[in-house]
């Protein structure tokens, strides 16, 4: 229900946590973040209130500067750890709001590879599609491009890939998504609320905006796939 991404310059589960707490008044079930340590994919998740994920991190840290994290208000699956966000499939991890309708059709295509599924969860198909496209040979790039070409549905998605600490990618169709800039570091927030304590510059995407973040900035391209310029507004929220 509420999706948060951080290129930073420091430790970014604890600006992870924060921002989903920002986050917190939309309502979930479950939370999750994942975050590459040494270029490395790990992840902690936990049913119920921050405080459990919180918990969790202290007995079991996460340490990286990049991430992403998750408040889940679950609709295929029950709230359970196994079914919470982020998913993950080889070195793709996602993070999702929103619904894949055409999940079924997919997880078909991809149990005829011999591809199959441990969740309950739509969302974890996007993770196996794109995961099925890099061993094909795509860059993560192109295959989250090419997996988000696949999606029907309603999705504010964002990706990070092991071995890619500088890169996010992060799609909007149906479900509102913001970045945030900063000082050489780049945020990916549901709302502006989730961004307003690392920074106040934002770019809204949107509908159908796929943005290719980096700590450099962000290239976006639209519904048609055109390189679009998206304004960079400064906001006023209260902390
Ligand atoms: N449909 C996804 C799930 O049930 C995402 C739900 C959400 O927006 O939090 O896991």
């Amino acid at each position: 229900c509420g999706i948060i991404g951080v290129l930073g310059n420091h430790e970014a589960a604890p600006i992870l946590v924060e921002s989903l707490r920002r986050l917190e008044y939309r309502g979930y079930d479950s939370a999750g973040i994942a975050t590459l340590n040494d270029g490395r994919l790990d992840r902690r998740r936990a049913v119920g209130k921050l405080v459990n994920l919180a918990d969790l991190l202290v007995h079991q840290p996460l340490a990286g500067k990049s991430g992403i994290g998750h408040t889940r208000w679950a609709t295929h699956g029950a709230p359970t750890e196994m079914n919470a966000h982020p998913h993950k499939a080889g070195p793709v991890a996602v993070v999702h709001n929103g619904i894949i309708e055409n999940y079924r059709d997919l997880r078909a295509e991809l149990s005829e590879a011999g591809i199959g599924h441990e969740t309950d969860t739509d969302t974890e198909t996007v993770a196996l599609l794109a995961h099925h496209m890099m061993t094909q040979g795509l860059s993560p790039e192109a295959a989250a491009r090419a997996t988000i070409a696949r999606l029907e549905g309603a999705y504010a998605l964002c990706f990070l890939f092991d071995g890619h600490p500088d890169l996010l990618i992060a799609a909007r169709k149906g479900s509102p998504l913001a970045v945030g800039h900063g000082e050489g570091e780049m945020f990916v927030g549901s709302d502006a609320i989730a961004l307003a304590s690392m920074t106040d510059r934002i770019t809204y995407l949107e509908e159908g905006d796929i943005a290719v973040v980096t700590r450099q900035g962000l290239a976006v391209t639209d519904a048609e796939g055109q390189a679009v310029t998206r304004a960079v507004k400064t906001i006023e929220i209260d902390n």
